[in-house]
C-alpha cells in the first residue's frame, strides 16, 4: 500500500520574546509540530521585532504580550499601522478575555495563552496565520497587477500618441512629395515609403486594439447602419487590391437583407476588411466570394457572412489555433506574407462582442471558408432587399448625385460608347467633360489647355488605344508639366500593375468595365480637393483661417502646408500660451485644430480656457489616440481627428466650414 505523505508546510517564524526560558519552550513546541517545517528567529525587544518584520521575510510572528516595560500591543499597533502584512499571533501567560479582544481589534491574527503551545490549537493558529498570509500576498499581487495594467494602459496610450505624430509626418510629407513634379524619378521609392508607413500604422492599430481587448476597454458603438453602403464601400476598397493580385472578388446575398442594421459599422468594416484581405493575401489565383444571408437562430434573426477563397488553405491541425493572438501558420523566418498575426484574434473578439461567433473550414491547397454571424439588432420591421452591388446605369438619382463636384475631366478612350457612359456619370455630379479619342489627341488637348493658362482637373486615361497608348500619352503629358491627377483605365489588371503605372506618373488605376461606384470613388477622391481650391479662388476675399496648436514642429508645419494647399490661411501655435496669445489678437478662427498633448498645459484645460474666454470658436481635437469628443464635456469641441492626419481628412473638414 502506498502511504499518503502530507505535504510539510514551510514556515519562517519570528518570535519576539524577552524571556529565554519561554523562547526555549516555544522552540521545542514548534519542533514537535510535525506538520510544519519551521525556521525560528528570536529577538528580545520590540525595536528589533519591528525591524525584522519590516524586512518582510517572515510568514508568522509570535509576539509576547509582556516585553519588559512595554506591552506587545504597542508593537502590534506600530506594525499594523506601518502596513506590515505578516500575521501576528499574540502570546500571554494568563487567559484574559479583555486583552484577547483588544489584540484582535488591533489587528492580531490570533491570541494564545502560552500553556496552549503544546496543543493542537497552536498548530491550528499557525496554519490559519499561514493561509491568511497567502491570501494577503495574493491580494497584494492582484493590486500590483492592477496598478501595472493601469500604467501599461497609460504607457500604450502615450506610445500610440508618440508613434502617430512622427508617422503623420512620414506619411504626409511622402504624399506631398508624390504630388510634386520634382520627384518624378523617385516615385517608386516614395510609394515604398508610403506603403510601409501605412503598414506600420495598421500594425500599431492592431496592437492597440489587442491591448484594449485584454484590458476589457474595447467598447462597441452600435448605430443604425446601411448594410448596402457598408458592403459597397468595402467592395470598392478591396476590389482594387483583388484585381491587382489577379483575383476576382464578388459579393452576393443569399437571402433578402435588411436595409438597415444596428451595429458598430467601423468595427464590422474592420472585421470584413481583415477577413477579405487575408483571403486575398493567401490566394495566388482564383476568386474570393463573400456571401451574406439572414437566418433565424432560436429566438433571434442573425446576419451571416461567409468569405470563401481558392487559396493555399490551412492545415487541419492548425485550424484550432488560428484565432489565438500572434498565430501565424508559417515559420516567421520563412514567411513571405506580412502581418503580425493579430487580425483574426481581434476579429473573433469583435464578432463575439457583436453577439455572434466565427468559424473556419479549410483544405490545404484548395482554399478556406470563414463564416461568422452577428446580431443585427431588431430587424423585424426593416425593409429587405437582395444586395445589389452594381447600381443600375439609369439610376442617376442615387445618393452619389449628392456629390456636387466642379472641375473638368478629360476622358481619353478610343471607344465612343465608353466615352459617352463615363461622361454621363461624370456630368451627373456637376463636373464637366472633354474628350480625346487617342493618346495623341490627349497630349494635344492638355498642351492646348496649358497654352490658354488653364488645366483639366482630372484625366481618365484608357491604357489600350491604337497609336500612342495610354502609358506613352501619360508620360508625354507629365513632361508638359501637367501635375493634376491622371487615372488609368484597363481591362488587363495584373499583379504589380499599380506600381508600374504609378512609376509612369499615374495616380490611380480603375479596372474595366468601369462601374459607377469605382468612378465616383475616384471623382470624390480627385475632384473634391480641386473643388475646394476652385471654390477658394472664387472666395478669395474671405479665405478660411485656422489656428493649429501642435507642439511637434514638423507635424505643425506639415498641417500648415496641407491646409494652405487647400486654400486655408494657417497660423501655428506650439504651446497653450502661444494659442492664448493668438486668440487674444484675433479672438476667433474658423477652426482651432488642437493637439491634446501640449508641453505647458493639459489639452482639456486649454479647451476650457478657450471656451471661457473665446466661446465663438470651434475646436477640432487632433489626437494620437482615440478621443471621445463627448468626454471633453465641452460644447466648443466639434469633432476629433485621429493622427496621422491626411490631406483627405483636412479637405473634408475644410468643406464642412465653407
Ligand atoms: P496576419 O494575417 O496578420 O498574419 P491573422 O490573425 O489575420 O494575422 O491571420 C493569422 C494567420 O492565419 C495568418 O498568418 C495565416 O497563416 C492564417 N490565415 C488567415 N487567413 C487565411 C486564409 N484565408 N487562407 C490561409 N491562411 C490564412
Amino acid at each position: 500500500m502506498i502511504k499518503q505523505v502530507k505535504p510539510v508546510l514551510q514556515a519562517k517564524i519570528l518570535l519576539v520574546e524577552d524571556d529565554e526560558d519561554d523562547y526555549i519552550i516555544t522552540r521545542s513546541h514548534l519542533e514537535d509540530l510535525t506538520s510544519f517545517d519551521s525556521q525560528l528567529t528570536w529577538v528580545t525587544n520590540s525595536l528589533d521585532g519591528l525591524q525584522k518584520l519590516a524586512e518582510g521575510n517572515f510568514d508568522v510572528c509570535l509576539l509576547d504580550y509582556q516585553l519588559g516595560a512595554e506591552t506587545g500591543l504597542s508593537l502590534l499597533k506600530q506594525a499594523v499601522d506601518s502596513g506590515i502584512s505578516t500575521p501576528i499571533i499574540m502570546l500571554t501567560g494568563q487567559p484574559d478575555k479583555q486583552l484577547d479582544l483588544q489584540a484582535l481589534e488591533y489587528g492580531a491574527a490570533d491570541f494564545l495563552v502560552k500553556s496552549e503551545l503544546s496543543e493542537a490549537r497552536f498548530a491550528r493558529a499557525i496554519r490559519y496565520a499561514l493561509s491568511r498570509r497567502e491570501f494577503e500576498l495574493e491580494r497584494l499581487n492582484r493590486l500590483r497587477l492592477e496598478a501595472d495594467n493601469r500604467s501599461k494602459d497609460r504607457f500604450l496610450a502615450h506610445l500610440s500618441h508618440e508613434l502617430r505624430t512622427p508617422l503623420s509626418s512620414i506619411l504626409g510629407y511622402t504624399e506631398l512629395l508624390l504630388e510634386s513634379d520634382h520627384t518624378k524619378d523617385a516615385r517608386p521609392e516614395l510609394n515604398t515609403i508610403l506603403n510601409n508607413g501605412k503598414h506600420l500604422l495598421s500594425l500599431l492599430n492592431d496592437i492597440l486594439d489587442l491591448s484594449k481587448i485584454t484590458a476589457n476597454k474595447l467598447e462597441l458603438r452600435p448605430e443604425p447602419t446601411s448594410l448596402r453602403h457598408l458592403m459597397l464601400d468595402i467592395y470598392t476598397l478591396l476590389n482594387v487590391t483583388a484585381i491587382d493580385n489577379g483575383l476576382e472578388l464578388t459579393i452576393n446575398s443569399l437571402t433578402e437583407l435588411p436595409a438597415l442594421i444596428t451595429v458598430d459599422g467601423t468595427r464590422l468594416r474592420q472585421v470584413l476588411i481583415n477577413l477579405i484581405y487575408n483571403a486575398i493575401k493567401f490566394t495566388d489565383a482564383g476568386s474570393i466570394t463573400v456571401d451574406l444571408w439572414v437566418q433565424q437562430n432560436k429566438e433571434k434573426e442573425m446576419l451571416w457572412f461567409r468569405i470563401t477563397d481558392t487559396g493555399m488553405g490551412i492545415a487541419q491541425r492548425q485550424l484550432k489555433d488560428i484565432f489565438a493572438p500572434f498565430t501565424q501558420i508559417e515559420d516567421y523566418l520563412t514567411r513571405k506574407k506580412g502581418g503580425a498575426g493579430l487580425g483574426l484574434a481581434i476579429s473573433s473578439e469583435l464578432i463575439q462582442r457583436m453577439g455572434g461567433s466565427i468559424d473556419v473550414a479549410s483544405e490545404e491547397g484548395k482554399g478556406s471558408v470563414f463564416t461568422f454571424s452577428l446580431d443585427p439588432g431588431d430587424i423585424t420591421d426593416t425593409q429587405r432587399k437582395p444586395l445589389s452591388m452594381e447600381p443600375s446605369i439609369s439610376n442617376t438619382g442615387g445618393a452619389h448625385n449628392k456629390l456636387a463636384l466642379t472641375g473638368e475631366v478629360l476622358i481619353v478612350d478610343d471607344l465612343a460608347d465608353l466615352r459617352k457612359l463615363s461622361a454621363h456619370w461624370i456630368q451627373a455630379t456637376g463636373a464637366s467633360v472633354d474628350f480625346a479619342e487617342n493618346g495623341a489627341e490627349a497630349i494635344a488637348k492638355v498642351k492646348q489647355k496649358i497654352a490658354s493658362d488653364s488645366y483639366y482637373d482630372l484625366v481618365l486615361m484608357d491604357l489600350h488605344m491604337p497609336g500612342i497608348d495610354g502609358r506613352e500619352a501619360t508620360v508625354a503629358i507629365r513632361e508638359t508639366g501637367y501635375h493634376y491627377p491622371v487615372v488609368a483605365l484597363t481591362a488587363a489588371m495584373a499583379k504589380g500593375i499599380r506600381q508600374q503605372l504609378t512609376a509612369l506618373g499615374f495616380n490611380d488605376v480603375l479596372s474595366k468595365p468601369i462601374t459607377k461606384n469605382q468612378l465616383y470613388r475616384a471623382l470624390r477622391c480627385y475632384l473634391t480637393g480641386n473643388a475646394a481650391s476652385v471654390d477658394n479662388s472664387a472666395a478669395d476675399s474671405m479665405p478660411l483661417h485656422f489656428l493649429v496648436v501642435e507642439d511637434d514642429t514638423e507635424a505643425a508645419q506639415l498641417m500648415q502646408i496641407l491646409l494652405e494647399s487647400l486654400g486655408v490661411k494657417t497660423t501655428l501655435a506650439h504651446s497653450a500660451e502661444e494659442c492664448m496669445r493668438e486668440l487674444a489678437l484675433l479672438h476667433r478662427f474658423d477652426r482651432i485644430l488642437l493637439d491634446l498633448g501640449l508641453p505647458d498645459s493639459d489639452g482639456l484645460q486649454l479647451i476650457e480656457r478657450i471656451e471661457h474666454n473665446y466661446p465663438d470658436n470651434i475646436v477640432i481635437v487632433v489626437s494620437g489616440h482615440e478621443h471621445d469628443v463627448a468626454a471633453s464635456g465641452s460644447s466648443i469641441v466639434q469633432q476629433s481627428l485621429l493622427k496621422p492626419i491626411t490631406k483627405q481628412a483636412l479637405n473634408s473638414l475644410v468643406l464642412t466650414c465653407r
